[in-house]
This record gives C-alpha cells, structure tokens and sequence, in this order.
C-alpha cells in the first residue's frame, strides 16, 4: 500500500482475495506502528495477518502486509487433540503399568530387608539380613548393618556373661552366709561357737562388699561417672613407695622383693595417683598372690618413646598361653576354685585395665606356666589425650 493506504501490489499467492484493513489497523500504521491481528475470511478460515509501515525521515512511505493463513494449522492441532485423546490414556496406562513393575522390583529387596529387621529382637541377635546377590548399594549397606549386629551381639552376650558371673559371684558367698547360719542356730550351744560363725560370717560379708565395690567401680567407669583428679605426680616416689609397701606384704611368703630404676633422673607424670596406686597395688597383689614362698618379685621403671613404663615380673605360677587374652576380662580366673580361696574377686585386672587405659596407656603381659609373668603397664607422660576416653572424667 502507498501513503495513502492504497493497494500498490498484490502478491498472486492472494488470487482474487483482498486483505482487510480495518479501521485500527490504519489508525496503528498511520502512528508508524506495526500491527498484527487475526482476521476471519469467512469460509476460508482465519488469517494472521502483519501490516508493517515503511518508514523514511519519520513520515510514512507505505505499508507491506502479510498473512499466514491458519486454517491448516487449526487442522493439524485437531488432529493431534484427537490423537492425544485416544492414544494418551492408553499411553499413560503402560506407562503407570511399567513404573509400577519397575517399583516393584527394585523396593522388593529393601521390603526384603525390612521384614527382616524387624524380626530381629534382644532374643534372636544370631539373625541376619539376607544379603541380595548383587554387588549394589543395597548389598554393601545390609553388610554394615550385618557387621553392626555382629558387633550387637557380642556385646549382649558380653552384659548376659557379666550378669550371670556376678549374680553367681555374689551368691556364693550368701550360701555360704546362710548355711553357716542355719547349722550354728541348730546346733550350737556355747558362745564361742557362735562366735565362730559370726567370725566366718564376717569374711564372707568383706568379700561380698569387695565384690560390690570393685563392680561398682567398673559400672561408673563405663558410664563416664568415675572421674580422674590429673595432677603432676613423681611416678619414680610413688614406684619407690609402692615398692616399701610390698616389702611388708611380702615378708609372710618370704618373697625376695627388687626395685630396678631404669631412669636417669626422675620420672614425672600427670595422673591420678590414688587410681595409679590401687592399679600398682592390684597388680602387685596378684604376684604375691600367685608366687609361691621364697619366690621373687621385681619392679623396674624405665622410659620407652615418652612413655613411663612400669613392669612387675614375678617367679610365680604364670598364666597357661589360652588364658592370657582372657585375664583382663570380669570375673575371669585362670583357677577358678583355687582364686575363690585366695579372696579374689576376678575383677582386678580388670579394674587395672581401665585405669591405665583411662590414662592414655595400656598394659601387657607375657607368662610363662612355672616360671613366672611380667605385667608391663605404659603410661604417656603428659597424661591423655584431650577428648580420648569420652567415658572418663578427667578433672585438673
Ligand atoms: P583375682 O581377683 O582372681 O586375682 P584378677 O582380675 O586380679 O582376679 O586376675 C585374673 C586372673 O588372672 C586371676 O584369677 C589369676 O588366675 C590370673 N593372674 C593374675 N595375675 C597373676 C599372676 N601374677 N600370676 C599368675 N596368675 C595371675
């Protein structure tokens, strides 16, 4: 079209059919604005139709129109509605059907497993989660959950042990107790034997109350109750000290007693020295204890990689080699009856096991049956390690 909106040339593709050109669309082209609008051609169907003014030093050269005829375009969507309409419900139906088996399949092994833990009680930990034959994410999961139940087990099995030998520690000594008792009040008829009975008596109700408070000591260690007081002490004193008071506990057995100082100067150490001295003591006891008259004990001190070590070997009876990862264990003894007799308790290594753990350090021991055992005891000297043993209070 020229200025004046007049059709200049008609493009052939348009025959005989003429575009409109309504009233807003000149008013927009006339502004310099180009125009699109959808306009219906009757039975031809509706035409997109573009008028687009041509525009020279601001004034209005001519306008070029262009249509697209929509009519094909309509059909073609209506076609694919129809298609949607049939095909897709169908389509969607596999679709679901296909998720659901694939669901199906990959949630089968984790319900699998599932069923199977919940199976699992206090009463049948022996139980285990069935491992898939595939080397997935699954699997290595239920193999940590599997090693996690191994782990479970023993320890229950450790606490149902531990119950057992201490309800069977602490009943020995009741039977004692009250058949003692019920044979004195029977049969007794003078003071002094009564006397006799209140005397054995008594021995059983120290070993019940040693018992008590050695278990009791062991419980607040593993509940974080039991607190060490840190403070720098002179282990070369406490060796020394240890080693006079061993003198004297030796004396009745006539066990030669040594003191090694394997140290240039003196070895000072944080820890807490009342706990130090019931482990020495404790181990020390146990040698006496298992040495037989005119034996002979030795403690050394000596320094190993920043460490203080104290070793006491004795010349006593020694541990068989199957016992000997066993002994640090509650209520474990190597002779069960003959240590009954003895007064012990079972529990002393293991009380001696915490202490020097709870230090930072550790304890060995090598034995040899007949010839004797050395109990070497580690103890770093700066005392533990910040934040190493959660289950220890540690106060300076
Ligand atoms: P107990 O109170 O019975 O001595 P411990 O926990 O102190 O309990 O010791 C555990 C066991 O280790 C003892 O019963 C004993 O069989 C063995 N044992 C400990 N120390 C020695 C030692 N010096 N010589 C031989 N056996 C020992």
């Amino acid at each position: 079209r020229d200025a004046s909106l007049r059709e200049v040339c008609v493009s052939d593709n348009l025959l005989n059919r003429g575009l409109t050109f309504g009233p807003v669309a000149r008013q927009q082209v006339r502004w310099l604005h180009e125009h699109l609008e959808t306009t219906d051609q009757g039975e031809k169907g509706p035409l997109r139709l573009l008028s687009y003014p041509l525009v020279k030093n601001g004034s209005l050269l001519g306008v070029v129109q262009v249509g697209q005829e929509l009519g094909p375009l309509q059909q073609t969507i209506e076609e694919l509605r129809l298609i949607y309409l049939v095909v897709g419900p169908f389509a969607i139906f596999w679709l679901c059907l296909g998720c659901w088996l694939l669901a199906e399949r990959t949630i089968a092994p984790i319900i699998e497993v599932t069923e199977a833990a919940q199976g699992i009680t206090a009463d049948n930990l022996s139980r285990r989660l069935p491992l898939g034959s595939h080397q997935d994410e699954l699997s290595q999961m239920v193999t940590c959950l599997n090693q996690m139940l191994d782990r479970l087990e023993k320890s229950f099995r450790r606490v149902r042990q531990f119950s057992g030998d201490a309800s069977h520690e602490l009943r020995t000594p009741l039977t004692i107790l009250r058949g003692e008792t019920e044979v004195t009040m029977r049969w007794a008829k003078d003071p002094e034997e009564f006397r006799d009975m209140l005397r054995s008596n008594m021995e059983e109700i120290d070993r019940m109350e040693r018992i008590i408070e050695s278990l009791l000591t062991l419980a607040k260690s593993e509940v974080g109750e039991l607190t060490l007081e840190m403070k720098e002490l002179s282990l070369s004193d406490l060796v020394q000290e240890l080693y006079l008071q061993s003198r004297i506990l030796c004396e009745t057995k006539n066990i030669e007693i040594l003191l090694l100082l394997e140290v240039e100067e003196e070895v000072r150490i944080r820890g807490d020295e009342l706990r130090l001295r019931q482990m020495f003591l404790n181990i020390i006891s146990n040698s006496i204890k298992y040495t037989p008259d005119n034996g002979r004990m030795t403690i050394t001190l000596a320094m190993a990689d920043g460490s203080a070590r104290v070793e006491i070997r004795d010349t006593g009876i020694g541990i068989p080699a199957e016992h000997l990862p066993h002994i640090f264990d509650r209520f474990y003894r190597v002779d069960k009856a003959r240590n009954r007799m003895d007064g012990g308790t079972g529990l002393g290594l293991a009380i001696v096991k915490w202490i020097a753990e709870a230090h930072g350090g550790g304890i060995t021991v090598t034995s040899e049956v007949g010839k004797g055992s050395c109990f070497s005891v580690h103890l770093p000297i700066d005392g533990p390690e910040e934040g190493k043993h959660p289950k220890t209070t540690i106060l300076d």
